[in-house]
């Protein structure tokens, strides 16, 4: 039983912002963690070699363990290297590990070297026994192959955007950056999501910064925003989302809120969307 409403067919997110410490990883283990407490299928694939996605959803990344470079480098099949985590029994991680900041070279020369990570997982789809309601891919904090990989194998772009002074600054790189990709690679891709996250309530600028993106994506923002929480900073350390760590708290709950609105704008899009097919048929 689902407490949200879950998509006909696999919805793939990329989370990116090119900027570092942002909220990207935060953001992609505890929205994926909130929708499989919610009873959604859902699969992290962690492209950043930091690995701190794989470290907060509880799963084995050191060196020896198969892992996402596998799945880049030398064709394994997803379904080889995926671990389930220990924080619900549907939510499952791709471990990133050391060798992926190797790959980043690596795929210059190999063979179809955008396509990699959509080749994998259009397989892994394909073939899964039980279907995936999401996947999410969370990104380092460049706009290197490994970051192209994601942008090609997802269909949708969900950007955090720390609350803060320089919120916007850069953000016009990543959006030209969506449309090349759009343009050359992956033309169904689109930015379907911004979450505002480390809000700082208390602030004027933050609540500066929060109009200004709304100003610029009126439709994308969600009105959803997680706040600044020591719990959902501590929660990594304990090899947790903050779902579990901190489950009645407000980045819990918060996180849980943003998860719900990405299901329901969707289920409501789609209604739209086949409404729209009837009349015009
Ligand atoms: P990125 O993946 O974009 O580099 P992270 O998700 O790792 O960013 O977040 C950067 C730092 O900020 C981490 O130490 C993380 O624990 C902390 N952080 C993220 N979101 C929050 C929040 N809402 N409240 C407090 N700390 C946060
Ligand atoms: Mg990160």
């Amino acid at each position: 039983q689902s407490t949200v409403p879950l998509p006909g067919t696999t919805r793939v997110f990329t989370i990116s912002n090119q900027k570092g410490g942002v909220g990207k990883t935060t953001t992609t283990v505890n929205i994926a963690a909130a929708l499989a407490k919610s009873g959604a299928r859902v699969l992290v694939i962690d492209l950043d070699p930091q690995g701190n996605a794989s470290t907060a959803l509880g799963v084995d990344h050191h060196a020896e363990i198969p892992s996402v470079y596998d799945v880049l480098i030398d064709e394994f099949p997803l379904a080889e290297v995926i671990q389930k985590s220990p924080e619900f029994d549907t939510l499952f991680c791709a471990p990133s590990t050391i060798h992926l900041a190797g790959a980043e070279i690596e795929l210059v020369s190999q063979v179809a070297r955008e396509h990699r990570l959509r080749t994998a997982l259009e397989q892994f789809i394909a073939d899964a026994e039980d279907p995936f309601h999401y996947v999410f891919i969370d990104c380092p904090p460049s706009l290197g192959l490994l970051t192209i990989n994601a942008f090609v194998a997802a269909k949708e772009v969900l950007i955090p955007i720390q609350a803060e002074y320089y919120a916007l600054e850069g953000l016009s790189q990543l959006l030209n950056s969506i449309q090349l990709i759009q343009k050359h690679l992956n033309p169904p891709l689109r930015l379907s999501t911004i979450l505002l996250t480390m809000f700082d309530g208390r602030t004027n600028l933050a609540h500066q910064v929060a109009d200004d993106v709304r100003a610029h994506f009126p439709v994308e923002v969600l009105n959803t925003v997680i706040p600044r929480a020591v719990r959902i900073s501590e929660a990594p350390s304990f090899g947790q989302t903050v779902i579990t760590h901190d489950p009645s708290g407000v980045g819990s709950i918060s996180y849980l809120e943003a998860a719900a609105e990405i299901a329901a704008r969707h289920a409501k899009s789609a209604k739209t969307h086949s409404n729209t097919a009837t009349l015009t048929e």
